[in-house]
């Protein structure tokens, strides 16, 4: 079976998945294979895109998450793997938590 033609990515969608990649949840390989994607299934490239581009920032969402008199940018309690700051308090993750495995919606 043919590949899919190569179309160019909107430059909104673009925009996304170049802040997925500084946030390091998307690499090299995947830029490569993203114009085939969207020329395939534009509709769900775009949704995997903008689901993982909400992950970017989510350590404010986690239940882990503190802010002891508004500190920014505010503390982890649920990785004890992070920098320890203070108490049970640890730095949080690169990326506000884009690729933390123990991300827990709070
Ligand atoms: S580093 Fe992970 S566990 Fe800690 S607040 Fe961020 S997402 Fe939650």
């Amino acid at each position: 079976m043919a590949e899919p033609p190569a179309v160019t990515v909107p430059d909104d969608l673009a925009a996304l998945f170049d802040a997925c990649a500084r946030a390091g949840l998307y690499d090299d390989s995947d830029r490569a294979v993203l114009p085939v994607m969207f020329a395939a299934d534009a509709e769900g490239t775009r949704g995997l895109i903008e689901a993982m581009h909400s992950r970017i920032g989510r350590c404010r969402r986690c239940r882990h998450f503190r802010q002891p008199g508004l500190a920014n940018p505010g503390y982890c309690t649920g990785r004890d793997d992070l920098q320890h700051i203070y108490g049970f308090m640890y730095e949080l993750a690169d990326h506000g938590g884009a690729s933390c495995d123990l991300f827990a919606d709070g």
